[in-house]
């Protein structure tokens, strides 16, 4: 079995050993498979062997990619950072948007995205570890920007997204997953909201974001190998 493979179905493995591990539903985490800077040929080679779900970063390469496959029914999640001037072909060609992080952005895709389509869903990036460096909502001004969101007929809130700061130990990671669930619990109480993803876990912190309650983890090189 060729390497990209036997790499897919050991990560697929590693997340169903770390649910039951956990006493977590089997069932509740949806994997996407991070294809930046990967080709086409290994989108290909995934999806027939069942995977339905890759997240891109870079919008040009992502359009190629996504012309080339376009026979295949694919939901395809932007997960990278957002500059106003792409806005208008991620809201045509993408299913999923991980990384709004400002009401712009929101806005924008609400108006480009065509009525003709399914809502686009969103996640709202989360600056969980309040790094200058990093973009995203701060914890605080997600209660403000539920309301404005939810009047947008085209987008649809799903749920929050967030990369923690690199180089935490498994229990700071923990702390800093926590946070992010409970704010969408919070958020759901607040306006009555049944929000039901929570878009954590990399490579290297699955464990700690399935302990507290992710519901799509975005793996890159652990399936694809090194970028
Ligand atoms: C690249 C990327 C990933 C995948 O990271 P790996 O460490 O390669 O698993 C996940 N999320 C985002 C937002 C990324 O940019």
């Amino acid at each position: 079995m060729p390497l990209l493979l036997q790499r897919y179905f050991a990560q697929r493995q590693v997340i169903d050993a770390l649910q039951r591990k956990h006493g977590l539903a089997v069932t509740a985490v949806k994997l996407l498979a991070v294809s930046k800077t990967k080709p086409a040929e290994d989108i290909l080679a995934l999806y027939k062997a069942g995977q339905r779900d890759f997240g891109e970063n870079y919008l040009q390469e992502a359009l190629q990619k996504i012309r080339q496959l376009a026979h295949l029914d694919i939901a395809w999640h932007f997960i990278g950072p957002i500059q106003s001037n792409k806005t208008r072909d991620i809201s045509r060609y993408f299913d999923w948007v991980h990384s709004v992080d400002r009401m712009k952005i929101a806005r924008r895709l609400d108006e480009q995205r065509s009525s003709q389509q399914p809502a686009l869903n969103i996640c709202l990036q989360v600056n969980i570890d309040d790094e200058p460096s990093k973009s995203g909502f701060k914890f605080d001004e997600l209660a403000l920007i539920i309301e404005p969101i939810l009047t947008l007929q085209n987008i649809r809130l799903r749920g929050l997204m967030t990369i923690p700061k690199a180089g935490k130990s498994d229990v700071e990671q923990r702390i800093s997953f926590k946070k992010l669930a409970k704010a969408k619990e919070q958020l759901n109480e607040q306006f009555g909201l049944q929000l039901d993803t929570l878009s954590m876990g990399m490579s290297g912190d699955i464990e700690a974001a399935l302990i507290e309650g992710s519901t799509m983890v975005r793996i890159g090189t652990a399936i694809f190998g090194a970028r």
